[in-house]
């Protein structure tokens, strides 16, 4: 592998603007595959969820997934599409041991969806970014590479064929070329393709898992020369496996591209590979152009014509837009942007919802799943939604913090515990004996013993020195192992003292 010269992304920005583009596949969430009813389940035995169908056996016959023309239908309205009143499926051919029919069938100059866009904030402004088509296809097999020691077939000494994924219905969605984004065009890829994947589960069509394969992206990107009348050559880089790298992929190729251009060269058209742990790309095939693959209309399927009324029935139960859901809870909790970024990033945008639902305020939610839940999230490796905590209990941990039951540390010990499966908050407390101890009497014990064995603080106070109270406060939480009322035993000592 030869090393390829780069410009540094900011110096490559002064001199080219970035045009770029994205296919993102995503694959259905189907119960059955796109043509026979074999069952989808990710990390089958191989070859356990395979037919004639999607084997390419001679003599059978392909049906199509009502499901998964449903599901392109509301991934197509929800990106603002038109959805075609007939189309048709298309033999798109190419010969590879993972396609076991030696033909795909897609759609080509017949998608069931136009013409939409989804709105992608960066930063402070909003870029609408235009989908050229949603269309339906099946998904290959998988291949492995066996002996090599890359897990490529470069130096494999045979290789392994999976038909479980064959069939499986997968949907492209194409933007049109991304114009104007310059320096935010990396960025820009990323943020598009983290609003399509939150876009797309809450429709609930597929489980959008980039780390499964259910949502992969080939990122294209170009570079000119400001102010040029034509945009550059684009290269394609494929699948690009996780949101970081979608920025990583685009970055790179910028700097690639200015250092090929500013020596003079020409970018080829080429798809390009994108490798995690370099974060870099390297040349694969030259792009096959559309008349490559001989394209012509399935046989063996029957036109998709969905009905008017259908169409418009499935747009009526369209869930609300990811985009327009953080926009109301942003009123509704009253938070800045960042906060709600903090939230979405955590992962706890559903969470804190159904805390609040649950009966505690919004900044209370936020503070627990974002504050001591994350820690212990972040702590085991799980997710947040993968604690052994549910909503309801946080709520009722963050009422018993309020009616002063608990105090933040003793919260803690009870979310510990619950984690630990020990029961209910109010189980826990009670077992426990965790209840803040708000008896005057019984603080009042600790608070003379705390006065009788510090008599240089006692003195320091009488002086006017206030302050120095928080000794003898330490002193007090320390004996009562931390279920005193803070604020209340320093009043008593005050008091005492005065
Ligand atoms: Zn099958």
């Amino acid at each position: 592998m030869t090393m390829e010269t780069l410009v540094p992304f900011a110096e490559a920005m002064e001199r080219y603007e970035p045009v770029i583009g994205l296919e993102t596949h995503v694959e259905l969430g189907t119960r059955t595959k796109m043509f026979c009813a074999c069952t989808t389940t990710f990390g089958a035995e191989p070859n356990s969820q395979v037919c004639p169908v999607c084997l390419g056996l001679p003599g059978s016959l392909p049906v199509v997934n009502r499901t998964a023309i449903e599901y392109t239908i509301r991934i197509g309205l929800a990106l603002n599409c038109q959805i075609a009143s007939w189309c048709r499926f298309a033999r798109k051919n190419y010969f590879y041991p993972d396609m076991p029919k030696n033909f795909q069938i897609s759609q080509y100059d017949e998608p069931l969806c136009t013409d939409g866009y989804l709105d992608v904030d960066v930063d402070d402004r909003t870029i609408r970014v235009g989908i050229e088509r949603v269309h339906l296809e099946e998904d290959t097999g998988k291949s492995l590479h066996v002996g090599g020691a890359t897990g490529r077939i470069h130096g494999a000494e045979y290789s392994l064929v999976d038909y479980n994924r064959a069939g499986i219905p997968l949907v492209e969605i194409v933007t049109k070329p991304i114009t104007g984004t310059g320096a935010d065009a990396p960025v820009a890829a990323r943020l598009y393709v983290t609003e399509l994947r939150d876009l797309l589960r809450s429709l609930h069509v597929s489980d959008v898992r980039m780390e499964e394969g259910s949502l992969r992206c080939d990122v294209n990107t170009s570079l000119a020369p400001h102010g040029a009348s034509q945009w550059g050559t684009r290269t394609e880089t494929k699948n690009v496996n996780s949101l970081r790298s979608v920025e990583r992929a685009v970055a790179f190729e910028i700097e690639r591209q200015a250092a090929v251009l500013d020596a003079g060269g020409r970018v080829i058209q080429e798809t390009r590979h994108f490798h995690e742990d370099t974060s870099t790309t390297t040349s694969g095939r030259s792009k096959e152009e559309a008349q490559d693959y001989r394209y012509f209309p399935e046989p063996d399927l029957v036109p998709v014509a969905p009905p008017a009324a259908w169409v418009e029935q499935i747009r009526a139960a369209l869930p609300e837009a990811p985009a327009a859901r953080r926009a109301r809870l942003m009123v509704d909790w009253n938070l800045s942007s960042l906060d709600m970024d903090a939230i979405v990033n955590a992962g706890a945008l559903d969470l804190v919802e159904a805390t609040v639902a649950a009966g505690a305020s919004p900044a209370d939610a936020r503070k627990w799943w974002l504050g001591e839940l994350s820690r212990h999230a972040h702590d085991t490796g799980t997710e947040l939604a993968a604690l052994a905590i549910t909503p309801a209990q946080v709520a009722r941990i963050a009422a018993l913090v309020a009616a002063g039951t608990l105090n933040d540390r003793l919260a803690r010990d009870v979310i510990d515990a619950v984690l630990a499966g020990e029961g209910d908050p109010d189980e826990i407390v009670e077992a426990r004996g965790l209840a803040v101890v708000s008896d005057d009497t019984a603080l009042l014990a600790a608070i003379d013993e705390a006065i009788a064995a510090n008599p240089a603080v006692v003195a320091k106070i009488r002086d006017g020195k206030t302050a120095a109270a928080g000794v003898l406060v330490g002193a007090v939480m320390k004996a009562t192992r931390g279920k005193a009322d803070a604020a209340r035993v320093r009043e008593l000592i005050l008091e005492r003292l005065s």
